[in-house]
Order: C-alpha cells, then sequence, then structure tokens
C-alpha cells in the first residue's frame, strides 16, 4: 500500500535529517543562480553554516514577483541542461515560467506516482486524464506520474465532453483525473446521453487545481460512483504532486521529503499554530534546474501535525481555503469565493453552476449571485421559487454576513469553462 515505505513512514527525526542533508544541497544547488548566490551573501547563509532548519528563515521569501522579474536568473543549471518549461495558468496576472532538467521531471514523476499509489491506483488500472496538456502543468504532471506507476495512461486533455465519455466507455477507464467543475458539468453529457457514469468501471477520480468544498467532493464520488482524492500542487513546485489526500480524506499529505513547508499569517508572516489558517510557504528539497527556497505561494490552509491512521508521517494539510490574492473585499467584510460555494454546494436544490457579479453603485458594493437550479426543482411554481431564492439568500447571508442579491437561473445556462472555472466577476473599478 505503499510505493515507497522508508520515506512515507519515516519517523520526525529521520524526516528532519533528511530534510537538512537535502536543505544543504538545495543551497549548494541554488548558489548558482545569480538571483539565490546573492541573496545568501546578502544574509551570510551557505551550505556549510547551515546547522539546523531554522537557519532558513535568515533568508526573505521568494515571490511571484522575484519568479517575473528575474526570469531566467533563478536558474540554478545552464539553460542547456533544461529539458521543459511550463507556465502557470496564469490566474492572478502575468504567468510565470518554470524549467526543469531530466532529473527534475523523473523525480516530479515519482512523487505523483507515490501520490496516486497512495489512494490505489495500480498498473491494471486504465487512467483517463482529462487536464489540459502543455503550459497547465496538470496534464503532463499527472501523464508521467500515471507512467512512471504502470497505468494504462489515455491523455484526453480538457474538454469535448462527448468524446470523453465515450473514450472512458470504449476503454473501460477506471481513474479519472478532473478538474472538480468540470467533473459536475460533464454530468450534463452522460445525462443528455440517457448513460449513468456509475454503470463504468469507474473507482478512482483525482480532483485538484482549484479549490473547492467536501459537498462538491461528495457530489462527485455520489454521481460517479467514485472515491475522489484531493490533489494539491503548483508550477513553482513541480505541479501537482505536492501534496494529496490518502484513504482516509482527512487532509492531505504533503512530501516532505521534497518540500520543506511553513505556515505563515500573511499580514506578519509569523508561522501560526497547527489548525490555524496561513499562508502556505515551500522551499524545494529535491529539485535541480531551478529550486525555490521559501516560496510564498499565497495559498491559504491549515496544518495537522498529528499522526494519520493510514501510518505515513508526513504532515497533513487542509482544503485549500483561497488564495491570499483571491480573497474579496465587499462592503468591508472579507470573503473567500470558496464559502459561497460550501453554501450553495450544500443546498440539494442547487445545481452545479453558479456566478458572482460585483459591482459598486454610489460607492455601496453590490453583491449579485447567479444560482443554477436543478431541473427537478425549477418548478413553475413562482411561490416555491421564492421561497427557495428566500432560503438561499438567507444562507448566503448567515456565512458571508452580507445580503447578495439571488437569481435563480435554468441549469446549464450560465458560462463555464473547460479549465479551472470562472466564479468571480468583479465589476468594480
Ligand atoms: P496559477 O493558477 O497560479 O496560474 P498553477 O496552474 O500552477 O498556477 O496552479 C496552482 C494553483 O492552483 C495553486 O497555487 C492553488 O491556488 C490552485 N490549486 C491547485 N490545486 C488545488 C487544490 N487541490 N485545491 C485548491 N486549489 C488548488
Ligand atoms: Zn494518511
Amino acid at each position: 500500500m505503499y510505493w515507497d515505505r522508508s520515506i512515507e513512514t519515516l519517523d520526525a527525526g529521520g524526516l528532519n535529517k533528511l530534510q537538512l542533508a537535502r536543505l544543504r544541497e538545495t543551497v549548494r544547488r541554488a548558489g548558482k543562480s545569480p538571483f539565490y548566490k546573492q541573496r545568501f551573501q546578502k544574509a551570510k547563509l551557505s551550505a556549510e553554516n547551515l546547522a539546523s532548519l531554522e537557519d532558513l528563515k535568515k533568508l526573505p521569501f521568494t515571490t511571484k514577483d522575484d519568479l517575473r522579474a528575474q526570469g531566467l536568473k533563478m536558474l540554478a543549471r545552464p539553460l542547456t541542461e533544461m529539458v521543459r518549461l511550463h507556465a502557470s495558468s496564469g490566474t492572478t496576472g502575468q504567468a510565470t515560467v518554470i524549467y526543469y532538467t531530466r532529473a527534475d521531471i523523473a523525480t516530479w514523476a515519482d512523487l505523483v506516482a507515490r501520490s496516486i499509489y497512495m489512494t490505489g491506483l495500480r498498473p491494471k488500472d486504465v487512467f483517463q486524464n482529462m487536464m489540459g496538456y502543455g503550459l497547465f502543468t496538470g496534464g503532463l504532471g499527472f501523464h508521467y506520474g500515471a507512467e512512471r506507476l504502470g497505468a494504462l495512461t489515455i491523455p484526453a486533455g480538457a474538454g469535448n465532453s462527448l468524446r470523453q465519455v465515450r473514450l472512458m466507455q470504449q476503454f473501460g477507464t477506471t481513474a479519472i483525473h478532473i478538474i472538480p467543475s468540470y467533473a459536475l458539468y460533464l454530468l450534463k453529457t452522460f445525462d443528455d446521453k440517457g448513460l449513468d457514469p456509475r454503470g463504468l468501471p469507474l473507482r478512482l477520480a483525482f480532483i485538484g487545481a482549484e479549490p473547492h468544498s467536501e459537498d462538491t467532493r461528495r457530489r462527485i464520488e455520489a454521481a460517479y460512483g467514485v472515491k475522489a482524492y484531493n490533489s494539491y500542487g503548483l508550477s513553482e513546485m513541480n505541479g501537482p504532486g505536492v501534496a494529496f489526500e490518502c484513504p482516509e480524506q482527512n487532509g492531505m499529505h504533503v512530501w516532505e521529503d521534497a518540500f520543506l513547508m511553513e505556515v505563515i499569517d500573511p499580514r506578519t508572516a509569523e508561522p501560526v499554530s497547527p489548525g490555524e489558517p496561513g499562508e502556505l510557504v515551500f522551499t524545494n528539497l529535491t529539485r535541480r534546474g531551478m529550486p525555490l527556497l521559501r516560496y510564498r505561494t499565497r495559498d491559504l490552509a491549515s496544518y495537522d501535525p498529528t499522526p494519520c491512521p493510514c501510518g505515513r508521517t508526513h504532515r497533513r494539510i487542509s482544503r485549500i481555503q483561497g488564495r491570499t490574492d483571491d480573497m474579496l473585499i465587499i462592503k468591508g467584510v472579507n470573503i473567500f469565493p470558496i464559502q459561497i460555494e460550501q453554501v450553495l454546494m450544500a443546498m440539494p436544490e442547487v445545481a452545479t453552476n453558479y456566478l458572482v457579479e460585483l459591482t459598486r453603485q454610489d460607492f455601496n458594493d453590490q453583491m449579485h449571485v447567479k444560482v443554477e437550479v436543478k431541473e427537478s426543482f425549477f418548478k413553475e411554481d413562482l411561490k416555491y421559487l421564492h421561497g427557495l431564492k428566500k432560503r438561499i439568500t438567507e444562507a448566503l447571508k448567515s456565512e458571508l454576513l452580507i445580503t447578495p442579491r439571488v437569481e435563480l437561473v435554468e441549469p446549464h445556462t450560465l458560462p463555464r469553462s473547460e479549465g479551472k472555472a470562472v466564479r468571480i466577476i468583479d465589476r468594480r473599478e
């Protein structure tokens, strides 16, 4: 049940020792990049004077802006040694580019293989990868990982719903990798064809790349007849395979032999306690081409250091609550989009899609939430619909502390994307 038992179950002392050795190695490697060379000199940090993991804190954080501004100055090896590049999807501004050596591709594939093996994927499985191939790391990252594991891998790519369904039928797909919002959307295609995904041999789904709630996971599990596992990663730390759920489905194990994790208060940069939400900060421990140290991910989650019944010792993180930069301030109240999803997906009448529009009138923020309602509830009973609208408004209000204007719409009428869902449209100046 372990891909790499000795690493996955290494005790705290052993893990600490391994991390320190790898951190020294990383500092040695990263010192070859013009960017870190200068930073190390300023901080008087070297592989030789690094006595404990704590010493890393002498070094300032690395940010997305550093990556954008420094470009190739971040590389620790000559460009000619790089065999691939990926770029982040640019959800928040200009894309950042990450370069990989051949060795980096191999260690990344191994981490993804370890992650999906943990959920029960085996060489006999037929794995359909429904993530975008290309600059986005989700597609190729999983592709290499699944091949490394030995599963039959179908490089389906994103979108083209009818073809996705046909591939599943034709090849007897048992596992899928899919963006959660797309998993919900794809159900319409099954429905249109009069098919039930539960009739297929599907048993596993890997969902990630965007924040989603527990209710969304349960909906996917129920509709497809699968176990769905949360998958977390970002291109700056390879891509997928940074943290992944085990069969306990209770938090994602961060692969701490490969990533040194800090969780900080995004305002003060001080470490937070277990269970408290904070910003994830990672240091690569195994990367060669472009190691990043103390990289601020902007992703918010809490961590749990307690032992996991699965026997793995690597600490777990909660679901990603959002990014520091996707927090909305509406009428002075801080709101994360995931809060809206949590409320909506917990209501059985709500279908799979919704859209939030923010406007400002006379210095006053307005929040307009369009919600798709399931066919069976979208009756021509005005009194019923009025009541439902009222209940949704109340539920949102009690979670968000502001009163949105809710509009109920028919299923499949709101725009959607094949990649990460775009749920918020902010039209405020
Ligand atoms: P970006 O979206 O920043 O352009 P990436 O394509 O590298 O770049 O995506 C990584 C980001 O996607 C993460 O930083 C995180 O915000 C989000 N993400 C990835 N996996 C998950 C997940 N399982 N849950 C929530 N968010 C996730
Ligand atoms: Zn576990």
